[in-house]
């Protein structure tokens, strides 16, 4: 049986601090909701916005304890959160995404396992513990092929490519990398990048938007175009199957996000391989705010509240283009105020450093 619908008027509690936190309770707060954010960072960006606020330690069990005593229902805002932590506040409260969902996708050999083991297309993987695991995996696989931790690393941290011809010595690849348990994948050959943002309620309920078109820098989102350039109907129709299908398999209460390849058969059709799933709002959706009828944030506090979710047709406009400001690109905020049809997003954060995500500028455009 599922809980019945939280009022209006009901604290949500997010787990994290970060821009993700900061407009889900912006949206939270439009529907009369009220946020109650943890975080161990007392300068938070999500902190500006929240009307209760915890500064403590992911692994704090007190203070976890009594955050979700105070709260309705718990959610997060990023996916690396010990699991201890997802216990403790899932023993106390409704935890949306689940503390499962979170365990299947915060480490990508299980992920991927999970995924390939649903009969979806993902790049060929091994384990690697070692580098004796790691020269069998490689000799398994063949290269190029990319190294990546099992955990902890985003934006292209924790990852190594493995090109052939260049020189390779297992032992000095896994110490680059910690020497922390890792997955070899295949290089998928893809012709572009391309993700499925979609909601799925306690009831079963789902609704993704059309997938986004995604084009990185220095590892690290640049530009989300919707609809996604390169995507036939039909394998949009393959993409939102895919994400709906883990979306079910995972019970998945929330909002997520499914990272894939599109990449082309030998007849020229479009097909799309799973790289990744975020247990969370996610970086591509946020176009959503302007371009859709209801945003991904409102969609996630509509789902985990068992509220029924919103429409997620486009609204006003035939493509939408999301832009990231990463580090210094913030400064230009004037000039982008200056123009017409612009919508900036500032995440009120301090210092500019390169690679950090400072904001991200949304514009409507006309059929292509
Ligand atoms: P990830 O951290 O898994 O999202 O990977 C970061 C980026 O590395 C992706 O956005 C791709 O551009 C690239 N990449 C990761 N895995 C593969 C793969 N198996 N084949 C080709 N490119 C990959």
């Amino acid at each position: 049986m599922t809980s019945p619908p939280l009022a209006p008027g009901s604290t949500i509690g997010i787990i994290g601090g970060g821009q993700l936190g900061r407009m889900i309770a912006v949206a939270a707060a439009q529907y009369g909701l009220k946020v109650h954010i943890y975080a161990p960072d007392a300068n938070s960006p999500a902190f500006d916005v929240a009307g209760t606020r915890t500064v403590a330690a992911y692994d704090d069990a007190a203070a976890l304890a009594a955050f979700a005593q105070a709260v309705d229902v718990v959610t997060y805002e990023f996916e690396n959160i010990p699991r201890r932590t997802a216990e403790i506040l899932a023993e106390a409260r409704p935890l949306h995404p689940s503390a499962a969902a979170l365990a299947t996708t915060q480490d990508r050999l299980t992920e991927k396992s999970f995924v390939a083991d649903l009969g979806i297309a993902t790049a060929p993987f091994r384990a690697v513990d070692d580098a004796a695991g790691l020269a069998a995996a490689v000799a398994d696989l063949g290269l190029p092929a990319v190294l990546k931790t099992r955990r902890f690393g985003y934006d292209g941290k924790g990852q190594r490519m493995l090109r052939p011809g260049e020189p390779f010595d297992a032992a000095a690849v896994m110490e680059s990398l910690g020497g922390q348990p890792c997955i070899l994948e295949g290089f998928v050959p893809f012709e572009s990048e391309v993700s499925v943002v979609a909601a799925r309620t306690a009831d079963g309920a789902f609704s993704a938007y059309d997938p986004c078109g995604n084009e990185h820098r220095d590892h690290i989102l640049a530009r989300t175009l919707v609809p996604a350039p390169g995507m036939d109907p039909a394998a949009s129709a393959e993409a939102l199957a895919v994400a709906r299908r883990i979306a079910d398999a995972l019970g998945y209460v929330g909002v997520l996000a499914v990272e894939m390849f599109l990449v082309r058969d030998a007849d020229g059709r479009a097909h799309v391989v799973v790289n990744e799933i975020a247990p969370r709002v996610h970086n591509s959706g946020h176009w959503t705010i302007e371009g859709s009828e209801t945003s991904q944030f409102a969609q996630h506090v509509r789902a985990i509240c068992g509220w029924p979710l919103g429409s997620t047709a486009r609204v006003g406009a035939a493509r939408v283009e999301m832009l990231n400001l990463v580090g210094e690109a913030a400064g230009s905020w004037e000039a982008i105020l200056a123009e017409p049809g612009r919508h900036l997003h500032l995440y009120g954060k301090g210092k500019a450093r390169p690679g950090r995500k400072m904001g991200h500028v949304t514009r409507l455009l006309p059929p292509a």
